[in-house]
């Protein structure tokens, strides 16, 4: 007698349940999808112990008659595809026609609906999969399905839910994703579309209104993210063959440590991929530290038949059918924005410094903190021998504040207006041989004099070889290494990368290669260490070509080395050499590791610190 059964219904939507409905914030994605699908206008979740008591949507939208109620809670029922072609061009969220059968197979169910042609609504009862008859009750035209008791039936499911908490915090990401995905149209259209409530426990956790724009919307829901976020962020639009992208950019100054604030929606949909998530990563290379991402919401708008969405089942998924174009398409867009933005740090003078007993600077936002704090630490560190100040303004309130066994005196000049000095006589000073302090139009800036040289050479650098006009020099005496047989492999593959860098490396004997050349503009390298830092790149790359980041790569790297130090002591005509190159080069106010190049403090800041205002 053979072994294998069929498996009845129920325990069919019962294990389809186990990929669809992982926990109560998969209840709300689908139903939520459920609703915008049927075109509502305003939806309101409310949850009882983060989901695990009640998760209840309704909605407003086109409702379903009694025959269609009975219905939707069957398997593979679905009113949004028919036929195969339909599902090579999906356009709403739903189309497995799984969701409701799954969900009614794992709790307890009571769904209302009523359309615009049943005189009145109706109503259906399930628990876990026992499906009660549908009959008639009160109700407004739309939709409410009520979900009690999560997994009740199914201990080792129950088992794993955490927390009320828990669960609450994975439903407020599932409903911010659906109030992002239907703000699609934009901050400037000024048009959400959607009016969402989320209630917990019988209080209003959240309230999005329809009119809102995107940028007051993330504000609503990323209070923390950013204090201001009109300065915060940047907004990029880029059409091309078919494919829209509009992006909201975090500045770098309010980048995070995960991609949590990485949100990319298509066509409304919330979607995972890793080909844009590496695109986002690439765009916001050399303006962010390594270990720092991004703050990005991107919508993209792309014809339907041009990607797949039925590649997995919570269709968070799916598979671009041109991958390059949209990996391209996003890294041109973003990256096009940033470096197109002056992204100098606005530095605000920390009170650590209040010497004058200032009370706390207003820091408003965690960055602020930050450099703040980075501020401090630097002022504290710097301040070491340099204990006794007098500043001889003359005429003031003098007082003296007590730093340890040391006193400081300083002279509190009388309110007076400060003069305005002419551009010509810009003035700047080199301290600790590292920092270069310069005097602008409406304050000072602090430079970092290794980190804007290595922008400067960096940046120099590309252009030429980008024109491939990268001079190189030819040595004296060769200067020869040795290598394994990989290594000289690795040399071979790239041959066109390092000609293109003015590099010459010829055969010395075995294993042994000489540097015959170099490009003269990192003269001040060391040509061997340079070439074994280059061998050492080329190892470590990662699988794939792509030449432009290997390229990038070596370019970074050439440019750290032939920087001037922290440390060096510099001339007048070099630090004001440097200043200069600092308003030529393309986003100036990051090294291309990431860190800021520039420190910048207005004259309105030090007034207010030194209570001129
Ligand atoms: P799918 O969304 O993939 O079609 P579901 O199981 O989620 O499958 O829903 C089945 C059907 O029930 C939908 O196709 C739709 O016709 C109907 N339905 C579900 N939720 C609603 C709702 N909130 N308003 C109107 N109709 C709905
Ligand atoms: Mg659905």
């Amino acid at each position: 007698m053979g072994h294998i059964v069929v498996l009845d219904q129920n325990m069919v939507n019962m294990i389809a349940a186990g990929e669809v409905i992982e926990r109560p914030a998969s209840v709300v994605k689908e139903l939520t999808e459920n609703s915008i699908d049927a075109g509502a206008t305003k939806i309101t979740v409310a949850i009882e112990d983060g989901g695990r008591k009640l998760i209840s949507v309704s909605d407003n939208g086109s409702g379903m008659d009694a025959e269609d109620l009975g219905r939707a809670f069957e398997p593979h029922t679905t009113s949004k595809i028919r036929t195969s072609t339909d599902l090579a061009c999906i356009s709403t969220l739903g189309f497995r026609g799984e969701a409701l059968a799954s969900i009614a197979s794992v709790a307890r169910i009571r769904a209302v609906s009523r359309n615009k042609d049943s005189p009145g609504a109706n109503c259906i009862e399930i628990d876990c999969g026992d499906k009660g008859k549908v009959g008639p009750c009160s109700g407004d035209y739309g939709t409410t399905i009520q979900v009690r008791d999560i997994f009740y039936k199914l201990p080792a499911r129950r088992k794993f839910l955490r927390t009320g908490n828990t669960e609450m915090g994975h439903i407020a990401e599932q409903f911010t994703r659906i109030a992002l995905g239907c703000c699609r149209q934009g901050e400037d259209s000024g048009e959400a579309g959607l009016d969402l409530t989320l209630i917990h426990n019988g209080k209003e956790a959240l309230r999005l209104t329809a009119g809102q724009g995107l940028l007051e919307r993330i504000n609503a829901l990323f209070p923390m993210l950013s204090a201001n976020p009109s300065n915060d962020f940047l907004q990029a639009r880029t059409s091309e063959r078919g494919l829209e992208i509009r992006a909201l950019l975090g500045k770098p100054a309010i980048s995070r440590t995960s991609n949590k604030f990485q949100y990319v929606f298509l066509n409304g949909r919330c979607i995972r991929d890793k080909f844009i998530s590496h695109a986002i990563r690439e765009a916001y290379r050399g303006l962010l530290e390594p270990n720092r991402f991004g703050v990005a919401f991107l919508f993209i708008t792309m014809p339907f038949e041009d990607y797949d969405v039925n590649v997995h089942p919570t269709k968070s998924e799916v598979r671009f059918y041109n991958a390059n174009l949209v990996h391209s398409q996003i890294l041109g867009t973003i990256r096009e924005k940033l470096l197109g933005t002056n992204l100098d740090i606005e530095a605000r003078l920390p009170a650590a410094i209040g010497l004058l007993g200032a009370e706390e600077s207003p820091t408003d936002s965690p960055r602020g903190m930050e450099i703040t704090d980075a501020m401090a630490d630097f002022f504290k560190k710097h301040r070491a021998g340099h204990t006794q100040r007098q500043f001889g303004f003359g005429g003031g309130r003098r007082f003296t504040a007590e730093r340890g066994s040391a006193a400081t005196v300083i002279e509190v000049p009388p309110r007076q207006p400060i003069p305005k000095i002419p551009a010509e006589r810009k003035r700047f000073l080199q301290i600790h041989d590292s920092f270069i302090v310069a005097q602008t139009d409406d304050g000072f800036i602090i430079v970092d004099q290794h980190a804007l040289h290595e922008r400067v050479m960096y940046e120099d650098l590309r252009n030429r070889v980008q024109e491939g006009s990268l001079e190189s020099q030819r040595l004296l005496i060769p200067q020869s290494f040795e290598l394994s047989d990989g290594q000289a492999a690795l040399i071979e593959e790239n041959a066109e990368l390092i000609e293109k860098l003015g590099l010459d490396l010829v055969p010395f004997g075995p294993r042994t290669m000489a540097v015959q050349a170099f490009p003269s503009l990192l003269a001040k390298a060391d040509p061997l260490d340079f070439v074994q830092d280059l061998i050492d790149l080329l190892e470590k790359r990662e699988a794939g070509p792509d030449p432009q980041r290997l390229l990038d790569e070596v370019l970074n790297m050439a440019a750290c080395k032939a920087a001037i130090k922290a440390g060096q002591r510099l001339t007048d005509s070099e630090m004001e050499q440097l200043l200069l190159s600092r308003d030529m080069v393309e986003s100036a106010s990051r090294c291309p590791h990431g860190r800021p190049t520039t420190l910048k403090f207005s004259l309105a800041d030090l007034e207010k610190q030194f209570k001129r205002t």
